[in-house]
């Protein structure tokens, strides 16, 4: 069964905006899966259908299997999600941040306590637990974020642009906790970034949208052999400008 199987998928906003346009997509269980495109291509509003966030598409998506248009709420909770934008209680401790979580996800006190703990661990805040999310540094904000998403042990994690504006270096710092979400958390990925060799370092596979239809999908080598190299961005523009003059993939 796959983590996350979009079908046919389309958007129309109230106002008229087609944000979506029949995009299909599978991120297999246990994937590692890139979503790569412009401002204003249809990611947030991708993320918000999966998450129950924004409402009445037409097609389908299916998060390991429950169909999350018409049941929103239990596929959400096979979802863990770090939003962009980093909203985090001031009055509330690190771990406090994550069990709380948990608890809204209806995890019983102790559990949520102890996976807390876990996730503390596994992000290297163990020293935090009691520290205050502004009195932490962007690094570890972005950590307890990332922690935060997986406290309820949702299978497929969405991970939106979660290094965007950090620094290089705290980039690849942060890289090596992605890739441990996959290898020690077991959970199926999908991230939006717009840090190209952030998708080559570590998506086994990439769909670039633009104007919400998907115009390229594949492995890197895959698409660096399609629309020409030598790195991922290379093939991204190639793809994005042939799109945007309506060659199409
Ligand atoms: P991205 O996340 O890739 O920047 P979005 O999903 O936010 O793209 O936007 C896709 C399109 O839908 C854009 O044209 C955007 O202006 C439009 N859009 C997004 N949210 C709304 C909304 N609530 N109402 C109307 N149009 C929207």
């Amino acid at each position: 069964m796959h983590a996350l199987e979009i079908t046919d998928l389309t958007k129309v906003y109230d106002d008229g905006t087609e944000a979506l346009a029949d995009l299909s997509l599978v991120v297999p269980d246990g994937g590692f899966h890139g979503l790569l495109g412009p401002n204003g291509s249809g990611k947030s509003t991708l993320i918000g259908i999966v998450t129950g966030l924004v409402r009445g598409p037409a097609g389908h998506v299916r998060v390991f299997g429950h169909d999350a248009v018409a049941d929103p709420r239990r596929a959400r909770t096979l979802v863990g999600l770090a939003p962009q934008e980093v909203h985090l209680d001031r009055f509330l401790t690190a771990r406090e941040v994550l069990s709380y979580h948990g608890r809204y996800f209806g995890m019983q006190k102790a559990d949520a306590e102890a996976r807390a703990d876990e996730l503390l661990a596994a992000f290297d805040l163990e020293g935090k637990a009691g520290t205050r999310p502004h009195r932490l540094s962007g690094g570890m904000r972005r950590r307890l974020l990332i922690a935060r998403a997986l406290v309820h042990r949702p299978r497929l994690a969405i991970l939106d642009e979660p290094t965007a504006g950090v620094d290089l270096e705290l980039r690849q710092d942060l890289w090596k906790y992605l890739s441990r979400l996959r290898d020690e958390q077991r959970t199926s990925i999908l991230l939006t970034t717009h840090y190209l060799e952030e998708a080559e370092a570590l998506c086994d596979r990439i769909s670039m949208i633009q104007g919400g239809r998907i115009v390229a999908e594949g492995t890197v080598p895959e698409l660096i052999d399609r629309f020409g190299g030598p790195r991922l961005e290379d093939a991204y523009l190639r793809v994005m400008r042939g799109a945007a003059a309506g060659v199409g993939s």
